[in-house]
């Protein structure tokens, strides 16, 4: 019987593996076996311009070749399948329609020159341009367009996690990031929102991560902050 500790490998098939995804992987296996628990393979296809059918194959074949043992996957199903982003759309749809419904993100018709263009500020370190609030709270409708959805996330708020390598992490909305695309003018889901609603359902216990994303983990820890999805614990791997 498998303890409650579930953790995940959460590879793109947008190009081969490669060691780094190989390192994070392995800390998160080595961990789910020291804990008795459930490892879970999700496939992270959410982008389809770049995920290819053979990046998924190769995915597969690469991951066990290398010694990955799962026990949830595209490739084997489990309580929470489908395990691939891309047969997940309706889920996400739905939990951004109940962000809405709650008041928790707002239309942005900025595209991404106007957001460069009202900044004298540099960018933040993780490369997305600042938000600097336009659409905030009078966001002028464009019929042609359709809008980017953000979450909002109130100036000085002040997001903490406890990771498991780094140590202590804060971040200052409004200074280190600001209110960030959770759903896409062409109708996808972000990668923050993909993310935070799978590891919710799928009802993991720790994440591991490269330190890549690192900065992007705030923008986890803002909506698990605000709505309580589900709490987690972060393992960060240089
Ligand atoms: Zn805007």
């Amino acid at each position: 019987m498998p303890s409650s500790y579930r953790g995940r490998l959460a590879p793109s098939p947008t190009g081969f593996l490669h060691l780094g995804h190989a390192r994070t992987f392995w800390t998160a296996q080595e961990r789910a076996l020291a804990a008795g628990g459930t490892l879970i393979l999700r496939n992270e296809d959410l982008d389809p311009s770049r995920s290819r059918a053979e990046f998924v194959t190769a995915m597969l074949e690469d991951l066990r070749w290398f010694g990955f043992h799962w026990q949830e996957g595209p490739d084997c199903g489990g309580p929470f399948a489908p395990y691939s982003q891309s047969q997940r759309h309706n889920f996400y749809r739905a939990g951004f329609e109940t962000l809405r419904s709650r008041g928790g993100v707002y239309p942005c018709y900025c595209s991404r020159q106007d957001v460069l263009r009202a900044l004298d500020a540099p960018h933040a370190a993780d490369d997305e341009p600042l938000y600097p609030g336009t659409c905030r709270t009078n966001s002028v409708h464009r019929a042609s367009q359709p809008p980017n959805w953000r979450f909002r996330v109130p100036d000085g708020d002040v997001i903490e996690f406890q990771d498991g390598g780094f140590g202590k992490q804060r971040f200052v909305a409004g200074r280190d990031f600001g209110d960030f695309v959770i759903w896409r003018h062409d109708e996808a889901p972000s990668y923050q929102l993909a993310v935070v609603l799978d590891d919710a359902a799928m009802k993991m216990a720790e994440v591991v991560r490269g330190a890549d994303l690192l900065l992007s983990t705030h923008a986890n820890c803002s909506f698990i902050a605000r709505w309580g999805w589900n709490r987690r614990h972060f393992i960060i791997v240089r």
